[in-house]
């Protein structure tokens, strides 16, 4: 399993030996379904740990079918460190963070699309390798996992990274994959999301332009929009996030993913 101890928001390998031939691969890390992949001539599988999940241990199981036909199962516990995520306190004026009973209900509204989407699994493996950062910028990604609390009411974490860029600047896919959902939401405004299958999603939000319809299959590298301040937003930038299942995990840790092919 690779990281051993990850932090919160991370995204765990597991890499399961010795099942040359083995069928039936299944298991679950912490209760979140795993999709086991072929990976050479063994498995493998990614698993998200929610930027929220309580620090402390978490349990998971795997079971198969040998090539000899006999059941196998294993079982452990991994233990998950704090994320060590900034707290950052705000006093607002009222009118800026409260949100009209309309806004209110049409946000609610695209949270539930997002997760109906983040529970639609595709089971074939779309993505290949490491993930590629989806623009080009010198700053590496900031913000994950920062919560705020606006006039002592504590906000959602912040889900994903914010890179800095001109609007305008090419955002580009970060893997292989589908093209799920074009929205204009209240907060990520114009947004592209992608599946790369498995459970696997990646999220561009706040884009001025959309390059892609909806179904679309796109490469690692293809151009999807354009950078830009849609949305609840101060400024021109990219938000950059990544779902595997109902987990919210790190981007990064996709872009050193230990995965070859
Ligand atoms: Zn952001």
């Amino acid at each position: 399993m690779v990281p051993v101890a990850p932090k919160q928001g991370a995204t765990v390998v597991l890499f399961v030996g010795g099942t040359k031939g083995a069928r039936d691969v299944e298991g679950s890390l912490g209760g979140q379904h795993l999709a086991f992949f072929p990976y050479g001539a063994e498995f493998a599988a990614l698993a998200g740990i929610d930027l929220e999940t309580k620090p402390g241990k978490v349990p998971w199981r795997i079971g198969l079918v040998d090539r000899s036909g006999t059941p196998r199962k294993a079982a452990g516990t991994l233990t998950v460190k704090a994320g060590g995520f900034p707290v950052q306190r705000l006093t607002l004026p009222p009118g800026m963070v409260d949100l009209d009973p309309d806004t209110e209900r049409r946000a609610a509204n695209e949270a539930v699309r997002l997760r109906a989407l983040y529970d639609t699994l595709t089971p074939e493996r779309l993505w290949r390798g490491a993930f590629t950062q989806p623009v080009a910028s010198r700053k590496p990604g900031e913000g994950f996992g920062s919560r705020r609390v606006i006039n002592g009411q504590p906000r959602m974490p912040h889900s994903g990274i914010d890179y800095s860029a001109d609007r305008g600047t090419p955002v580009v896919a970060s893997n292989r994959g589908r093209v799920a959902l074009l929205g204009e939401f209240f907060f990520a405004g114009r947004l592209v999301a992608l599946d790369h299958g498995l459970g696997l999603y990646t999220l561009y939000f706040h884009l001025d332009g959309v390059a892609v319809s909806e179904g679309q299959m796109v490469e690692r590298g293809q151009l999807v929009g354009t950078v830009g301040t849609t949305g609840r937003s101060t400024g021109p930038h990219l938000h950059f996030a990544a779902q595997l299942g109902r987990a919210r995990v790190n981007p990064p840790d996709l872009f050193a993913l230990p995965v070859r092919d």
